[in-house]
This record gives C-alpha cells, structure tokens and sequence, in this order.
C-alpha cells in the first residue's frame, strides 16, 4: 500500500511514544491532518519548546525552565526538610498533595542490578552535597515501594547515617510495586504523614 512520505513520517514519530501502537498512530496521524493549521503550528511549537527551554535544576534535578526551579528558589518552602523521589513525576505527584513543603531531590531513577543502574548513575553526589550544609535536618525517602525503591531507600540511609540527620521512610500503604506518580492524593498524603524512621 503507498502511503505518502509525510504521513509514514508522522505515524513513525507518532509509534515512538509510551504506550502508543501502529494503529493508535494511524488514528493520530488522520487526526492531525484534520486539524486547522495554526492548532498543528502551536503543537509543533510546544514540543519544540519543551525541549529546548526545559533543563534540570543545578540544586534538585527537578525538571524547570529557571535554576534553579521555582521550588528551590521559593523563600516560603521549608529548607530543613528535603524529600527525595526517583522522578519528575513523582515530585509532581507529591506536589498535587499540597502537603510537603519542603524541598525536593529527584534522582532520576533507582538502584536495579537488573538494569545494570547502580548508585553513581543516580544524582547522589549532589545530595551529598546539599545535606553538608546544616540547615537541612530531615531526609524523607519517598523512593517507590518496589524492590528497586526499596534498595535504594537502604542504600541511601546507610549513606547519610554520619550526618546526623533524621531519616524517614514514607510509609506503606501504598500500593506494593507501584509507582508513586499514580497514587492518588489521598493515599499520597497519608504515606507521607505516616512516614517512619530509619
Ligand atoms: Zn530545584
């Protein structure tokens, strides 16, 4: 069957996203075609945006187009707590609670020997450096409660053990081997209110 250039162009790009099949990309790419051409100008425009203006935060690894984010540059956030998230979007999910707030380090991932990810692949020097300065007195792991999380809460709380801080765990409750990001608010809430010392 001869599809035009274009379209097999967008359906490729369409099939290189999470989650979306061939088919899936036929329907979008139609879909495209469809609509008005300033609506496409604008959504080309924003993918290009996203990428070019986005970068991650010198202090925290949050996702931001100021650094530092807006989080580490808010005076009103609590600087004596600092609650560390595997991702992005975990940060965003705590931050949707309207419970925390302190600030963030996101490490962007978590320790899998299976995955061959170890600890210098995630952003722990720069933790390190963050809890040499005094003010920060509490450490919450809000890594996710999986195997991976896990591990890396452990391996984490063992790393910190000589500056002194509290360390705390989030609290389960959450569902067992899923991803922080899809809990809901409340639960969110209530793991982080329940959260324990290591
Ligand atoms: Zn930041």
């Amino acid at each position: 069957m001869y599809v035009p250039e274009p379209i097999s162009k967008l359906i490729e790009s369409f099939v290189r996203l999470p989650g979306i099949g061939p088919k899936s990309a036929q329907r979008l790419a139609m879909f495209v075609l469809r609509m008005e051409e300033e609506d496409v100008m604008d959504f080309a425009k924003a993918l290009v945006r996203a990428k070019r203006d986005l970068r991650t935060c010198s202090v925290c690894g949050n996702i931001t187009d100021q650094d530092p984010c807006y989080i580490c540059s808010d005076s009103k956030r609590d600087r004596s707590t600092i609650c560390v998230v595997q991702d992005t979007r975990d940060l965003m999910a705590m931050e949707r609670t309207r419970e925390f707030n302190g600030l963030y380090h996101v490490l962007h991932g978590a320790i899998s020997p299976i995955e061959g990810i170890g600890p210098e692949q995630l952003k722990i020097p720069d933790l390190l450096r963050r809890l040499g300065d005094e003010t920060v007195k509490e450490l919450i792991l809000a890594t996710n409660p999986n195997i991976e999380g896990e591990a890396t809460a452990m391996y984490l709380s063992k790393l910190v053990r000589s500056f002194g801080l509290k360390v705390t765990r989030i609290a389960h409750g959450l569902p067992v081997g899923g991803d922080l990001e899809y809990a809901d608010e409340v639960t969110l809430t209530k793991a982080l209110e329940g959260r324990r010392e290591l």
